[in-house]
């Protein structure tokens, strides 16, 4: 089986990075949908974080990990830019809301409630119809871009990688690190 993603820098035996690759890819679909210009958000977001991982050997791992999650919130919030809609003859148009659902689970409900009135297979790559159609549009947010990622990282990062940024563990007063355990 081909693998679903290269990487130069990040361990992917790391738990955390491997988890949180898998979450971003089950959260977009994959590659298939979610992309510009043939360029798709999960491959360039995986890449910069990819850079953002670091190659210094050096280097405390807990400190790449932490710039591999900075990196991949700060691109979450380019995914409000994208237009996802499913259209439904006489009954208007679906949003995709982000915030809700993951790519394939909004998909799934679309094919659950419509399905058997649609005779095309509007979801496949090689879906003829245009029921199905993703665009990019910059949304004229007026929140900060970090705020909006922070609106879609319960789909990507456990509450212990949290930690890793820089919140607490529940009940904790501080965060935990293994570069500088502290005993509570
Ligand atoms: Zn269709």
């Amino acid at each position: 089986m081909e693998p679903k993603y290269e990487v130069n820098n990040i361990n992917l035996l790391h738990e955390g990075a491997d988890a949180i690759i898998q979450n971003l890819y089950d959260f977009v679909g994959g590659t298939e949908y979610i992309k510009i210009n043939d360029v798709s958000f999960f491959k360039k977001t995986l890449l910069r974080a990819d850079i953002a991982w670091g190659d210094d050997c050096n280097e405390h791992q807990e400190d790449k990990f932490r710039r591999f999650c900075n990196s991949i919130l700060d691109d979450l919030s380019e995914m409000f830019n994208y237009c996802v809609v499913y259209k439904i003859k006489n009954n208007g148009i679906e949003h995709w809301d982000c915030i809700k659902q993951s790519l394939p689970e909004f998909i799934n409900t679309q094919k659950m409630k419509h399905e058997k009135k649609k005779k095309c297979d509007c979801f496949s790559s090689t879906a003829r119809c245009q029921c199905f159609q993703v665009s990019y549009v910059e949304a004229q947010t007026y929140l900060e871009k970090e705020k909006t990622s922070y609106l879609l990282c319960h789909h990507i990062f456990e509450r212990k990688w949290l930690n890793v940024l820089g919140l607490p563990m529940p009940g904790r007063e501080r965060v935990y690190s293994l570069k500088n355990p502290i005993i509570q």
